[in-house]
């Protein structure tokens, strides 16, 4: 799984840090969502998920980690910094 996030979209409600918190962090300054990884855990693969259902922004997004070999189209990377 791959994960990105939107900081355009996020109004800094703070569900997917206590959600997933070693994926997601919120900035000191804005309060706005930042990615601490852009590919979870195992153990944190099923709280993502229930972070993109949570934010309220739809700012959360998550694809499936390309198969190594396999062509397909890139994810676009998230940026920690505005
Ligand atoms: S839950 Fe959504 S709106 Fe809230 S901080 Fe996270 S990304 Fe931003």
């Amino acid at each position: 799984m791959r994960v990105g996030v939107d900081r355009d979209r996020c109004c800094g409600a703070g569900n997917c840090v206590v959600t997933a918190p070693e994926v997601f962090d919120q900035d000191d300054e804005d309060g706005l969502v930042l990615l601490r990884r852009t590919e979870p855990p195992a153990d944190a693969v099923d709280r993502v998920r229930l972070a993109v259902e949570l934010c309220p922004a739809g700012a959360i997004s998550v694809a499936p980690r390309p198969e190594p070999g396999h062509s397909s189209t890139p994810v676009p990377e998230a940026s920690a910094t505005p």
